[in-house]
């Protein structure tokens, strides 16, 4: 054990110490339901302990999550890890065999599931290879009855801060999913990095003790990207939605005051859609956009619906906090920005060589990083770990520029990007100068194999409802040779064609799929 007479291990029994008592009346609600104090937090999150120990669990076992993004979800980011256990966020929404793969990877010894999602592991258990305890829960049923009894005493030892804490999967769109795991000292150090990160600015900017605090990135996706143990630090009012109905959503934002959320851009244009969302006050809400670029024609209508909106930027193996824009800026193309890079962060942009490229606003390079809370490397996977840290930086295999001012810029993914005629051009900016064209629902900017160029640049694009596809591509085009005439972007970026799909494929967590655009798309045979 790393603790002595000066030493205090970083644990994540340390976030809840100081919430539980200077806001132990404030308030968490959970649907439109259930409401606790951080008092009840702090009891619940005892009794779940206990009732886990009496199913046999004890330090460095693997506890399994499938649940909505509910109080009780809280309740396991805290109670698993302070036992010495690890907590193993499961993604729902892989397909089952994906879900098989990642519980026979991940090594569960007990899994807390939603009953909602029995039906999925009746369906896969018979694939398990190795014994599981499942405890099923439903809303107000099972889990209330399973805690309650337990005693609200629990005595969390002190263990070694790099013990680890979580683990999850990453969402696997190139090949399977690949398990991520965090210590209690990156957790604890992450936590801190948020709240300095998205807290240190002026005014009502970011993220401080005033908001009210709403997540909209699954629970299972990256700890909610970490903003549930930061809000619980700092004792703030939480809100947690349940399943992601916009209804529901609309209706807590209102209802609750909720002034602070996150989401990847596919879920607030679920928000905007809702027919309902014209009615609701949403001057007050500050939404964080990330795991996918700001698209400019989201922010045009967040913006008309009196929404501050910002980007931060990460992945599931950074934890993920890497940057955020300046929150303080209500300049769009500021708020679009990637942004500056968080406290602790080591950000460089370089050459396949490892040199750095010029801050000069355009050369382009891949992003690598530092920081204290990044992962170590994939779990049983050597050769991928290897990849992942070549060079003593993580590789992030984004690829981006930095500003004069220290900004950074993600043009694209290196496996996104459209190489033609020995030039790169990048879809990200095709995307936003199409999705800044009305009549353009959802675009992916894709390359397709070419005898003479190697590849060429082409969208695929859903249109909003109403709109004429003939329309839109003629003003898409027109915007676009706008900005090869300014100079803005190459002659060659101008796509081949805008080919309209009724939709475009997703991940399971909600970001655009390029992959399967780029098999469908190569596929069809009427092109
Ligand atoms: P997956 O890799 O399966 O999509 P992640 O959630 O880890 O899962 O995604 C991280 C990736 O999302 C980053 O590597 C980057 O390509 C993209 N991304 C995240 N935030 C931004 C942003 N602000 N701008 C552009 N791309 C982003």
């Amino acid at each position: 054990p790393s603790s002595n007479a000066y030493g205090y291990p970083l644990l994540i029994k340390h976030l809840l110490t100081r919430s539980n008592i200077a806001s132990a009346c404030q308030e968490i609600v959970s649907g439109t339901e259930m409401r606790l104090s951080y008092a009840d937090l702090g009891k619940r999150v005892r009794q779940l302990a206990n009732s886990l120990k009496v199913s046999g669990i004890r330090e460095c076992m693997r506890v399994g999550v499938m649940d909505w993004d509910t109080h009780r979800y809280l309740e396991c980011f805290f109670a698993v890890p302070m036992m010495g256990a690890t907590l193993f966020t499961i993604n729902v929404r892989l397909s089952p065999a994906q879900v098989l793969y990642t519980i026979n990877h991940g090594q569960p010894d007990l899994i807390i599931v939603h009953r909602d999602f029995m039906p999925l592991i009746d369906d896969i258990k018979s694939g398990f290879n190795r014994d599981i305890i499942i405890v099923s829960i439903g809303d107000g049923e099972g889990y209330e009855e399973w805690i309650s009894e337990a005693p609200g005493c629990f005595d969390f030892p002190d263990f070694d801060e790099n013990q680890t804490a979580t683990l999850f999967y990453t969402t696997g769109t190139t090949g399977n999913p690949k398990g991520v795991s965090y210590s209690h000292r990156q957790l604890v150090l992450h936590t801190l990095g948020l709240i300095a990160g998205f807290g240190a600015w002026p005014g009502n900017a970011g993220f401080h003790r005033g908001d009210v605090y709403m997540p909209l990135t699954p629970l299972f996706h990256v700890h909610g990207w970490g903003f549930p143990y930061a809000a619980t630090m700092l004792g703030l009012r939480q809100v947690y939605p349940g399943r992601y109905d916009p209804d529901t959503i609309l209706r807590l934002i209102a209802d609750e005051n909720v002034t602070f959320s996150h989401c990847v851009p596919t879920v607030l244009s679920m928000v905007l859609d809702h027919p309902g969302c014209p009615q609701i006050d949403l001057d007050r809400w500050k939404v964080i956009i990330g795991g996918a670029a700001l698209p400019r024609g989201l922010q045009d209508r967040a913006a008309a619906a009196g929404i501050s909106l910002h980007a931060a930027y990460g992945m599931s193996e950074t934890c993920p906090f890497l940057t955020v824009a300046d929150l303080s800026s209500n300049d769009p193309e500021m708020q679009a920005q990637t942004g500056f890079p968080g406290p602790l962060v080591d950000l460089r942009v370089v050459t396949p060589d490892m040199q750095d490229v010029p801050h000069d606003g355009e050369t382009t390079g891949e992003v690598v990083a530092r920081a204290p809370w990044l992962t170590q490397g994939y779990l049983d996977n050597a050769q991928a770990s290897d990849e992942l840290w070549d060079g003593g930086y993580l590789h992030t295999g984004d690829v981006g520029y930095i500003r004069e001012n220290g900004s950074l810029q993600i043009t694209d993914r290196l496996k996104d990007v459209i190489k033609t005629g020995g030039e790169w051009i990048s879809s990200l900016a095709l995307e936003n100068i199409a999705s800044s064209c009305g009549g353009v629902e959802d675009v992916a900017a894709i390359g397709l194999p070419h005898a003479k160029w190697g590849e060429r640049p082409v969208l695929v694009a859903q249109a909003a409802k109403d709109a004429d596809p003939d329309l839109v591509r003629l003003r898409v085009m027109e915007e676009i040779q706008s900005r090869v005439d300014a100079g803005e972007i190459s002659k060659w970026a101008v796509p081949d064609e805008l080919i309209f799909v009724d939709r475009l494929p997703k991940t399971s967590v909600g970001k655009l799929d390029k992959k399967l655009v780029r098999q469908d798309i190569s596929t069809r045979s009427d092109l």
